[in-house]
């Protein structure tokens, strides 16, 4: 007997919330079941009384949250016969997908943006032996390529346009909910495409229809796929705040955006693919949608390594930054709590990391003097 039960997977920790049957072969490598961690040293760095906490969706297999959408899309598109899965992506998509479709047997196609593609994200496509197919384009060409060939040739589409993948990725709500006992007051999240955001209103809005009181309307985000979809959805729900890089910022300019730069490349996306969903979840949550620059991105993505312990990659720094400046000018106010998804691992982008960092690094001969100096001239 194990002293404790195994966790499996969140299709097996959810599974009376997500379209599975018995009889499903459920692709899985443990995804799900990430930390939340509450931040002991920011919030007193930025002299206000909140409860910060990160859930920290870097520790997933691939190492971001894709996981959670992926073990869906790729469970659902090997129930349905696909031999293979096709997806545009700024790096993350494609190494869950190549690992997911790695783990099925099946064969997986990824469009990313030439040049443009963190270095730990391309190591992962290219091990899992996923067909890398490098465009000159950004993402937004690569996902109007995808959804073009995918008409004309046996391959089932993984980017969140498929609904699996909202599916998948709602269960990150799920898990706050059961470990806070209710809703943060706000959640904020990097947004690129606004699947999450989206999918994160949805597992917000079943979990507390699933647990009962205040009805105030019907999900009407999942297009039938909950089996919420004509139940009720309820009161204690965070406001939903959408934090984007100015430099790629289509919500804030209220139109799709042609040439998006940003150093936050998971998030380098113009023509965001749940445009009607993410202004939707914004109006019902009461929420909001701003934008951070890269310099402000890149601060807060050091301030967590360095205060907390806590490695993420740029495009993820992006909702704590988006808290940090909200909670300054008291739109968030004191006293609130607030969970920040960081959505990817910091590990993915060496390259942003080390071109940022002012750690001291010291050559020295090898002698035990030299190393004694070393440690006494850094002394802080
Ligand atoms: C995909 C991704 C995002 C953006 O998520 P959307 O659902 O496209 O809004 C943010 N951060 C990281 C690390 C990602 O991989």
């Amino acid at each position: 007997m194990p002293f404790r039960s195994r966790y499996t997977g969140l299709i097996e920790a959810y599974r009376d919330r997500l379209p599975v049957n018995d009889d499903t072969r459920i692709i899985s490598l443990g995804e799900g079941n990430t930390p939340l961690i509450k931040l002991s040293n920011i919030p007193a760095h930025l002299g206000k009384k909140v409860d910060i906490y990160v859930k920290y969706e870097g520790l997933n297999p691939t190492g971001s949250f894709k996981d959670r959408g992926m073990t869906m899309a790729v469970t659902k598109a090997v129930e349905e016969g696909s031999e293979a899965i096709i997806c545009a992506s700024t790096g993350n998509t494609s190494a869950a997908a190549a690992a997911y479709a790695a783990r099925a047997g099946i064969t997986a196609f990824v469009l990313i943006p030439d040049g443009k593609i963190a270095l730990g994200k391309l190591a992962q496509a290219m091990m899992h032996g996923a067909v890398v197919i490098q465009i000159k384009g950004n993402f937004d060409d690569g996902m109007r390529l995808v959804k073009e060939v995918a008409d004309h040739a046996p391959v089932t589409i993984v980017n969140s346009i498929n609904p699996y993948r909202l599916q998948g990725q709602k269960t990150a709500a799920f898990e706050i909910m059961e470990e806070l006992g209710r809703a943060p007051d706000y959640h904020c999240l990097p947004v690129g495409n606004a699947g999450n955001i989206t999918a994160h209103w949805i597992g917000y809005c079943e979990y507390s229809s699933a647990s009962g009181d205040h009805v105030t309307g019907a999900c009407t985000f999942c297009d039938g796929h909950c089996r919420y979809a004509d139940g009720a959805i309820v009161g204690n729900r965070p406001r939903m705040l959408g934090y984007q890089a100015a430099g790629s910022a289509p919500f804030m300019r209220g139109e799709m955006v042609d040439n998006p730069d940003t150093v936050a490349t998971a998030i380098r996306i113009g023509h965001p693919q749940s445009w009607d969903m993410a202004w939707k979840v914004k109006e019902e949550s009461g929420g909001w949608f701003d934008e951070c620059t890269d310099e402000v991105i890149l601060a807060a993505q050091k301030l967590l390594a360095e205060k907390e312990g806590i490695f993420c990659e740029p495009a993820s720094a992006t909702s704590l930054a988006g808290a940090m400046m909200d909670i300054q000018s008291g739109k968030i106010p004191e006293g609130s709590s607030i969970v920040c998804t960081l959505t990817g691992h910091g590990l993915k982008d060496p390259d942003a990391a080390i071109k940022q960092s002012t750690s001291p690094m010291v050559t020295i001969d090898a002698d035990l003097e030299s190393v004694k100096r070393a440690i006494l001239d850094n002394m802080s």
